[in-house]
């Protein structure tokens, strides 16, 4: 299996003259593109990695399936989805126009600021601590200094979190939302924990190797029709039909993918395309997907 691993890693490390490190958030601009990692984690708990496993990044988007879960475990989904909507939108991740009051998606930025206002009275600690949980690693935590980078650098973000208080759809303080956003956007881990973070998706709802229970069934099967919905932003049908896993990115450059009943898996490289997708990482889950037949529409 880690053959197999150390081949896909070596053809996608060709790619590494493509794409840009993003710069929008000037801390993930020191990024170096050739730095390249993959783990794979089955329902049993084995995990498998190659590459620059112990690369750390930050979650960016990814959180975003994260809260999400805490969200709809908290309020059930109702009541979420009727603050946000589930259908995919042809327009990038900080999209202002797309929606009225109710943001087409939590995958967009909008969508998952409200998710954080349901949370905001949550302390950050609690997320956090349930992300160490998914991730079966007590070490995880904040980088700061992405964190304040987001922080003094987005003007994009409060026009959203702004604009959706004004509809009402964001009811809680605007800046303590943006502070959760920032934070949980800024948690730093590394492929591994991506793929123990997928592999808890991939079983249901519990942790293979902790076995502690994290996710109830439903929340796990919305969690993942969204991933692959509107997972990759305005390139989520393509990916899906090219690699068929659902998988959700982050401009960090990491993309975490599960397929269910089977394998989490956690990809980086930095180098983005226009959507803010990881080229190799997209690369990578493509070749898997292939070799080992993991696209969840064949059997
Ligand atoms: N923190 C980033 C932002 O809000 C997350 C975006 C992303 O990963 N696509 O712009």
């Amino acid at each position: 299996m880690r053959e197999k691993l150390i081949e896909i890693l070596n053809q996608a490390q060709k790619m590494e003259y493509l794409g840009n490190v993003a710069t929008y958030i000037p801390e993930l601009s020191h990024k170096n593109k050739n730095r390249m990692a993959l783990a794979l984690m089955d329902t049993k708990g084995n995990l498998t990695v190659a590459g620059e496993a112990k690369e750390s990044f930050t979650l960016q988007s990814m959180s975003k399936i994260i809260t999400l879960t805490r969200a709809l475990m908290r309020y059930g989904e109702d009541f979420v989805f009727s603050r946000v909507g589930v259908e995919s939108v042809d327009l990038p991740f900080n999209t202002l126009k797309s929606f009225t009051i109710k943001p087409n998606n939590p995958m967009i930025n909008a969508g998952a600021m409200v998710i954080s206002s349901l949370l905001v009275e949550e302390s950050f600690e609690t997320l956090l601590d349930y992300v160490r949980k998914l991730a079966g690693n007590p070490t995880i935590r904040l980088n700061e200094t992405v964190y304040k980078s987001e922080k003094s650098t987005s003007y994009r973000n409060p026009a959203i979190a702004y604009y959706l208080k004004d509809l009402n759809n964001i009811t809680t303080d605007v800046e303590e939302t943006l502070e959760y956003y920032y934070r949980q956007c800024s948690i730093e881990l590394n492929v591994c924990d991506l793929a123990n973070i997928a592999a808890v998706y991939a079983n249901n709802g519990i942790h293979p190797v902790t076995k502690e229970p994290l996710i109830d069934l439903r929340s796990a099967e919305i969690v993942k029709t969204l991933m692959a919905v509107c997972g990759m932003y305005d390139e989520s049908g393509n990916f899906l039909m090219r690699v068929g896993i659902p998988a959700k990115s982050g401009v960090s450059g990491g993309i975490l993918a599960v397929v269910p009943g089977r394998y989490g898996i956690g990809v980086y490289g930095p180098g983005l395309d226009e959507n803010g997708n990881s080229i190799a990482g997209a690369k990578m889950l493509e070749l898997l997907s292939s070799e080992m037949k993991l696209n969840i529409f064949s059997y």
